[in-house]
């Protein structure tokens, strides 16, 4: 894991919230965070057992649903998603030559998949096709569809002139 990652949340000043990262289940105490004295870093230590031992506690963790993947077929491996991913989710497989988000990781923050040239990253729930949908919806590019139904009238009943 990248250290942009683990300084990224470092400058609270409670302890319980300033040992924590932007990758959940990570948690940093002492100077690696940045300088500071031993009675902070002892304070913050402790904060930061009890927050991982809060997480052991609830005996799973829910992950973030609307994550991305890349299509191996179409990514071109010029590692753009990799340096932009503000969570380190993305890993090169350099067998394949292609980046990987890593699931459990990823925020689905939808950077990589605006950044990627090759359009090889989409993430689950908000693909191009999904989007123009939404979007043709919005603007009601499809007036057959909002037109009411025919109601049906009754047998007997006075039809309206
Ligand atoms: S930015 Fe796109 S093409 Fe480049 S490595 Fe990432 S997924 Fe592959
Ligand atoms: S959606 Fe955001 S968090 Fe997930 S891999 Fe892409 S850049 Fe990283």
């Amino acid at each position: 894991m990248r250290l942009k990652t683990v300084i990224a949340h470092g400058t609270h000043s409670s302890p319980r919230k300033s040992c924590t990262t932007a990758a959940d289940g990570v948690f940093i105490a002492g100077t690696c965070q940045g300088p500071k004295d031993i009675p902070d870093t002892v304070a913050q230590g402790a904060a930061a057992a009890a927050a991982a031992l809060s997480l052991i506690d609830l005996g799973k963790v829910n992950i973030e649903p609307i994550t991305s993947v890349i299509d191996e077929d179409a990514c071109a491996g010029c590692k753009v998603c990799i340096s932009l991913c503000p969570y380190t989710a993305i890993h090169f497989d350099a067998d394949k030559h292609v980046s990987v988000v890593e699931q459990a990781v990823c925020k689905g923050c939808g950077t990589c998949v605006a950044a990627c040239p090759s359009g090889a990253a989409r993430q689950n729930g908000y693909t191009n096709e999904q989007i123009f949908a939404e979007i043709e919806g919005a603007l009601g590019l499809f007036p057959e569809q909002q037109q009411p139904a025919e109601a049906e009238i009754p047998d007997g009943a006075p039809v309206p002139a």
